[in-house]
């Protein structure tokens, strides 16, 4: 008997500060990586799909994004970090 299936797994790849479209904030979003591996007798083998997201922490709208995307997001996070221009908005 053969047993096989599918497994998720996320991985928090970065907080992001992104002007949201749903609420316009200029707020901290969390770039996510879904990967979904195949499993074989529980245990995982390879991963057959891979999905970036990212999940506004105003308003807690995800949205799905292209690898490219994705990777363009996170090569200047690591190349300078802190980044040049960084504002800060005090509310509440
Ligand atoms: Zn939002």
């Amino acid at each position: 008997m053969i047993i096989f299936g599918t497994r998720g797994y996320v991985y928090q790849l970065a907080m992001l500060t992104l002007v949201c479209g749903q609420c316009g904030n200029p707020a901290a979003h969390s770039l996510r990586k879904y990967v979904t591996k195949f499993t074989l007798f529980f245990v995982p083998l390879f991963p057959i799909s891979t999905k970036y997201r990212t999940q506004c922490t105003f308003c807690g709208m995800e949205q799905q994004l292209p690898k490219e995307h994705a990777e363009g997001l996170l090569a200047p996070a690591a190349a300078a970090p802190g980044g040049a221009a960084r504002q800060e908005h005090t509310q509440g």
